[in-house]
């Protein structure tokens, strides 16, 4: 109580008052306390010389930085931690600043966000494998030395392991995976065109546009993206980027209205860090053409990047899958997928060896289009082909439940991404049309009271709660 009342009377906002209860009073909390205080006095004085009428807060977001920095300074001198100053806000003030700055959650929010697509790729692969007809006909007319055990098996689960390892031993145990039809977990696009652009524009845009988005020709793409809106994001500002293998990405992400880095196809990176990169791309055989650089380089660019230059957001737009599926070639096909499969397991290692993203980093993976459903029309997508709507996501993360592969979900869309990818950062996604809401099973709920939540026991015993 003695703890309560002199954290509310030195101005800690709720979270930290219920710390102070929690710790009781020590000299960490009084220092920072004593902090808070200088810190609140300072506020009153510089509001009152220069208040901005249409400002969210007291004082002018400029003068509020430099005060911030300058006690960030102090903190980190005498209390070891960086205090968030945010949080140091009265709670009605506290309030003012989130809606500024469009965050929200932001305790419980990713500090980190990387998405890869797999062009193409269909659900029918990812969760059952190899498909036993489509194999058997690859077989006879392939070249390649393949091996059958590396990719069959007695079931669709020692299938899908051979195909894709990474996502079903690391996501299958420490993430979620959606999409399984044969389980009733389906994931569809809304757009009806059901090709690549429009199917990223639904991604990144939130919604579908059937008007303007009908084909995929490298025309700018005119609605909001979320990327370039977390870009553009004060926090975020520099620090989202995009790789891509395929040239028409930068007209998807409209790169002349800034927002994210995007760097696609063939165009090296002008920076020495890339010089290896760039001479490989020079080297590299075109199998198709500019339009698509290999996989393989993308990756290797977008590790390069996330070493070099530690973005917050990560899009890693891989190809091959949809490029083989479309010449018939179902062994080159699976192949390319096996090889994503250890792309983003390339990533993911990197991502828990560095003690910037380690833990603190969601990864989602999804697709831009499903394929036809039959061994006729497995190679091709569009808006008459069946199943070229059916898609599948996997994410995996510090605010996602380990449930592995979910059977008898809510049918989920892939408009709802965009609201997805801001609600992992804490921010609220805005677009220039209404944007469809974020997939909340996706997000552990931490702050529900008790009688609302729902106690689910995972296989290692752990408690987990979940909307
Ligand atoms: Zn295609």
């Amino acid at each position: 109580m003695v703890a309560s009342t002199f954290a509310a009377a030195c101005g800690i906002c709720t979270k930290h008052t219920y710390d102070f209860i929690l710790t009781g009073p020590n000299f960490y909390c009084m220092r920072k306390s004593l902090l808070l205080l200088l810190l609140l006095g300072s506020t009153t004085i510089l509001n009152a010389q220069n208040r901005l009428p249409h400002s969210p807060l007291p004082l002018p977001i400029a003068r509020w930085t430099t005060l911030a920095e300058k006690l960030n300074g102090y903190c980190k001198k005498y209390i070891d931690e960086p205090l968030d100053l945010k949080y140091s806000l009265p709670d009605s003030l506290f309030q003012q600043w989130r809606s500024y700055e469009f965050v929200k959650d932001e305790e419980q929010a990713s500090k980190y966000l990387i998405i890869i697509t797999l062009d193409g790729m269909r659900w029918q692969e990812v969760f059952m494998g190899a498909d036993s007809i489509l194999w058997n006909q690859a077989l006879q007319k392939s070249r390649l030395p393949l091996q059958t055990a590396d990719f069959q098996g007695a079931s669709p689960e020692k299938r899908r392991e051979k195909l894709m390892p990474f996502l079903w031993s690391q996501i299958a145990q420490h993430g979620q995976i959606y999409g399984n039809r044969n389980k009733a977990s389906t994931v569809s696009v809304t757009n009806k065109m059901r090709i690549s652009y429009p199917g990223y524009n639904e991604i990144f845009a939130g919604y579908p546009d059937d008007q303007h988005i009908k084909l995929n020709f490298k025309i700018p793409n005119p609605n909001s993206n979320v990327l370039r809106f977390i870009g553009q994001n004060r926090s975020f500002r520099g620090r989202v980027a995009s790789f891509a293998s395929w040239d028409v990405f930068p007209s998807i992400f409209n790169a002349k209205m800034g927002g994210l880095y995007i760097n696609a196809a063939f165009q090296p990176v002008q920076n020495n860090h890339f010089s290896h990169l760039n001479r490989q791309l020079k080297s590299v055989s075109k199998l198709w053409g500019k339009h698509l650089r290999p996989d393989s380089l993308t990756t290797a660019y977008a590790l390069q990047y996330l070493r070099q230059h530690a973005p917050r957001v990560l899009h890693i737009g891989l190809g091959e899958t949809d490029e083989y599926a479309h010449e018939k070639k179902y062994a080159e096909y699976l192949l390319a997928a096996q090889a994503n499969d250890r792309m983003i397991s390339q990533i993911w290692q990197f991502v828990q060896s560095s003690p910037r993203y380690r833990n603190k980093t969601t990864l989602f993976i999804t697709t831009d289009h499903g394929r036809g459903n039959s061994p006729a029309t497995w190679h091709k997508h569009h808006g008459w082909v069946d199943g070229a709507e059916e898609i599948w996501f996997a994410v995996m993360g510090p605010q996602t439940a380990p449930l592995g592969e979910i059977a008898h979900s809510t049918p989920y869309f892939q408009c709802q991404f965009a609201q997805t990818f801001a609600a992992f950062l804490g921010l609220e996604y805005q677009g220039n049309k209404a944007v469809a809401g974020k997939i909340s099973d996706l997000f552990i709920q931490r702050s529900l009271p008790l009688e609302q939540k729902i106690i689910n026991i995972n296989p290692d015993n752990q408690l987990i709660t979940k909307k």
